[in-house]
């Protein structure tokens, strides 16, 4: 019998597959499937996680209960409407490392930003910029450039962003810690999108949130990319607000909720503006309809409007995994991935990894740069190769490794395509 040949690289993926405590929920999720019926190797899941198989179980009992019972739903649906956002609360928390009164699911992302803006950026005359990270996600840009607009000011005097040094793809820690030390006095808020979605680069938010602290700053994270890849402690950590989307590594599906933390020192401020709406208002007595708002304390007074119940629905299937798995287990596998993957792409010297490569710093996905070559037409040859990654502008291929699916027979198949492709 002729011997196959297997490459060390796939032995150990092999091994390390066999016995990796988290192998088992690859089976819980539909993997899209190649022409020949093979699992494709899905490096896209901080752009849209896979469907868990037990979500359409958990949206159909809510289309189940609306067609028994009509309105009564709010009240007896297995899992009544009325109170249904505070089924996630308890596992949001756990996944951010907050006390359940601090977080909500509720809206979408870029909404989330703004109203948290309406309460966080409170700019005067002397104090009144924004600092951003250069190359943040476009809608945070929009976001935070009308929210200067409507306050009056020019956005181009009043966001200042974090520029790498030159030559450098990403930021140094201690030069983004030096901009707050040096212009801290005129900065409102500090947003930063933690992790980058282009570069892959984490910020310390800790540290970033006692510095802009220490300068009477207000300090809030966009966690699109970190939610579901980082270990979070952000009672602990102490940022103001953070606001995220659950379609990314949250696999809540195409459009899903997203979700805000509000640290517990604003629970129960009354100074503070926000834009209100009927499900923020006191529980007990939201159905009396009186006229006066009676805030919620915590994050959930924040909410606005009854929310979008299917959603929610595929958003526990989901969660339930996470908070079942547990976010240390995720990052530990996750971290294996992509070490093993930097040490595959290091190896075979095709592409330069962008991203840095501390764990610290960086999330779950490698963004990687092909010079001179023509990225976005790779990645159509990966995809008919059965590999899903995707292309950023202007020249970034990121690939992600989502734990609860991806394997490290998934790092030695996206490396052989490449190889063959580049
Ligand atoms: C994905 C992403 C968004 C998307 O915003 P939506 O309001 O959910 O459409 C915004 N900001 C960042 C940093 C993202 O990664």
């Amino acid at each position: 019998m002729k011997k196959t040949e297997t490459t060390a690289a796939e032995a150990y993926a092999r091994q390390t597959d066999e016995s990796d405590p988290l192998a088992r929920y690859r089976s819980q999720f539909h993997v899209p499937k190649t022409s020949q019926g093979e699992d494709c190797v899905y490096l896209t899941g901080n752009s849209l996680g896979l469907q868990p198989k037990k979500t359409a179980a958990y949206v159909q009992q809510e289309l189940d209960d609306w067609a028994k019972l009509g309105v009564e739903g709010h009240l007896h649906a297995k899992f009544p409407w009325l109170p249904y956002h505070e089924n996630l609360t308890e596992q949001t928390a756990r996944l951010v490392g907050a006390l359940p009164s601090e977080v909500v699911v509720m809206n979408t992302l870029t909404v989330n930003l703004h109203l948290m803006m309406v309460s966080f950026y409170r700019p005067t005359k002397e104090r009144f910029r924004i600092l951003i990270e250069g190359g943040a996600f476009p809608s945070d840009r929009y976001a935070v450039a009308s929210q200067a607009r409507f306050h009056g000011f020019d956005p181009a005097q009043a966001i200042t962003e974090l520029k790498p040094r030159a030559g450098e793809e990403t930021l140094r820690p201690e030069d983004v810690l030096e901009t707050i030390e040096r212009s801290g006095d005129q900065i409102a808020l500090i947003l930063l999108g933690n992790v980058n979605y282009l570069t892959g680069q984490a910020f310390d938010v800790e540290a970033i949130t006692r510095a802009g602290h220490s300068k009477g700053c207000k300090v809030g994270f966009d966690l699109a990319h970190g939610v579901g890849s980082l270990c979070l402690k952000l009672h602990e950590w102490g940022p103001d607000f953070a606001a995220w989307c659950s379609y990314k590594y949250l696999n809540g599906g195409p459009g899903a909720l997203g979700g805000c933390f509000v640290h517990e020192r604003h629970a129960s401020r009354s100074d503070l503006p926000r834009f209100s709406g009927w499900w923020g208002h006191n529980k007990k007595t939201r159905f009396a309809m009186g006229p006066t708002f009676d805030p919620i304390l915590g994050a959930e007074g924040w909410q606005l409007s009854n929310p979008p119940i299917f959603q929610m629905a595929a958003l526990r299937a989901s969660m339930e995994i996470f908070d079942e798995a547990t976010m240390p287990a995720i990052r530990k596998k996750g971290d294996l991935l992509l070490e093993f993957l930097e040490r595959e792409l290091d190896r075979s010297r095709r592409c330069r990894i962008i991203t840095p490569r501390r764990s610290a710093e960086r999330g779950l996905h490698l963004s990687l740069k092909f010079q001179g070559r023509d990225t976005q037409g790779l990645v159509s040859e990966f995809s008919k190769a059965g590999v899903t990654v995707d292309f950023r502008e202007p020249d970034v291929i990121r690939a992600a490794f989502a734990p609860l699916y991806c394997n490290f027979m998934d790092v030695v198949r996206f490396v052989k395509v490449l190889e063959s492709h580049v």
